[in-house]
């Protein structure tokens, strides 16, 4: 039986950076994903934003770690990934969201965020075309960004496979087999592969994966969609982030991409649980009103295609990544949410130190957030 140091389960956006890192320090890896080839997951369906705006300090950290290594990919092993350091902008026209965006600010610049606040005149600069009426202004983080999640996916395998990670394609996991508790074999509706080390990256299908090993992992998936518009002329760089709330919809977010597409994505209220992919009616209309109100002169542009993915997402908005207590040789790395691209080369960087050194990356402390033993109840990621 072929055997590995490491088995990941999991091609995806979290799979994916870990499985090329644990090579570069010399483990002997494989990942295993039941889709065709990598990235075909949760991971294509995300539109591209990266950014260390968050509320939680070990995601604010998680995400500078990985804007470092979405930044400096292309110089480092020439691969484009359409990394644009655009930014993010969360414009606000109301009272209540600017005093809470202005509270976050703290815990922020705090953990080393670059962000600020900007006033309505320098939004309107930044953003030509948005509506002036009662903007308030706004936060803007110039050094989050966007890329194209294939072209990234496909940089981390291609790599991965010249530092001589294994992927096997159409395989699913259906057990893992355990000796006095810890974990030794994966077994696929295919072959048996023995391991040191197992890592739970399987995304929305992590819960049945933890089931394997016993544990029952808190990440349930919700759906949502997406959409992408024919292109136009460059005119604006950040990522745009309305918290407003309206009737079937939380936030709305988008961004123009390198060439030129505008892509759009929003948090349907109330959420849609489950794992249905197929598109739904309601989405495009609320997102076109959505578009239009904030952004008037985009009342023509033509939307080219939508999709529909899932968030795997746990209670508290806050991914777990951990290593599993009396099952030795078991990490997680699951219920990314809506994060797991941005998220991705950071929790890779902790897990190969989590699993080589034994401790995280990041101080222990802040790493903490992600513990698999931590109070769920406790209140949310705020921007979520
Ligand atoms: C519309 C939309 C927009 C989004 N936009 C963004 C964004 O802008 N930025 C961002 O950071 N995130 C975004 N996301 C979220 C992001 O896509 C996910 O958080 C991320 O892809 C999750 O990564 P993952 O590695 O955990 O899962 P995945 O990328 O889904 O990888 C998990 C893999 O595990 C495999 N698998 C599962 N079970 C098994 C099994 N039993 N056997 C074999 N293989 C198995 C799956 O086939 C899959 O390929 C968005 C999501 C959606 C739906």
């Amino acid at each position: 039986m072929a055997s590995y140091d490491v088995i990941i389960i999991g091609a995806g956006s979290v799979g994916l950076p870990t499985s090329f890192f644990l090579a570069q320090e010399k483990l002997k890896v494989l990942v295993i994903d039941e889709l065709p080839s990598p990235g075909q997951g949760q991971n294509k369906s995300a539109i591209g934003g990266i950014r260390a705006t968050h509320s939680d300090p070990a995601k604010i950290q998680t995400c500078q770690l990985s804007l470092d290594v979405f930044s400096s990919w292309k110089d480092r092993y020439g691969d484009d990934i359409h990394f644009q350091r655009g930014g993010y902008c969360f414009p606000v026209y109301r009272e209540e969201d600017e005093s809470s965006l202005k509270q976050l600010l703290e815990t922020q610049k705090k953990f080393g965020l670059n962000i600020d606040w900007i006033d309505a005149h320098q939004a309107v600069k930044l953003l030509p075309g948005i509506s002036p009426d009662g903007l308030r202004g706004g936060t803007y983080s110039p050094e989050d960004g966007n890329l194209s999640p294939m072209m990234a996916s496909n940089a981390f395998y291609n790599q991965a496979v010249r530092s001589g990670v294994t992927f096997r394609f159409q395989e699913r996991v259906a057990g893992i087999e355990k000796e006095n508790g810890s974990a030794i074999n994966v077994k696929t509706d295919k072959g048996t592969y023995a391991a040191e080390k197992i890592l739970n990256a399987a995304g929305a299908g992590a819960r049945e994966v933890g089931r394997m090993m016993d544990l029952d992992l808190p990440v349930e998936p919700d759906s949502h969609e997406g959409g992408v518009t024919e292109p136009v002329k460059c005119f604006f760089q950040p990522l745009v982030v309305d918290i407003r709330a309206f009737p079937g919809s939380k936030n709305f977010y988008f961004y123009q991409e390198a060439e030129g597409h505008l892509v759009f994505c929003l948090t349907p209220e109330p959420i849609i649980p489950g794992t249905n992919r197929d598109s739904t009616s309601s989405f495009l209309p609320q997102a076109a009103q959505r578009l239009i109100l904030l952004f008037p002169r985009l009342r023509n542009i033509r939307v080219r295609r939508v999709w529909r993915g899932l968030y795997p997402m746990t209670p508290d908005g806050v991914p777990i990544v951990d290593r599993v207590q009396d099952r030795n040789g078991f990490y997680v790395a699951v219920g990314f949410c809506g994060q797991g691209l941005m998220l991705g080369p950071g929790i890779a960087l902790n897990l190969v130190s989590l699993i080589t050194k034994g401790k995280p990356l990041l101080p222990e402390e802040v790493f903490r957030s992600f513990s698999l033993y931590r109070d769920f109840g406790r209140p949310s990621e705020a921007l979520k």
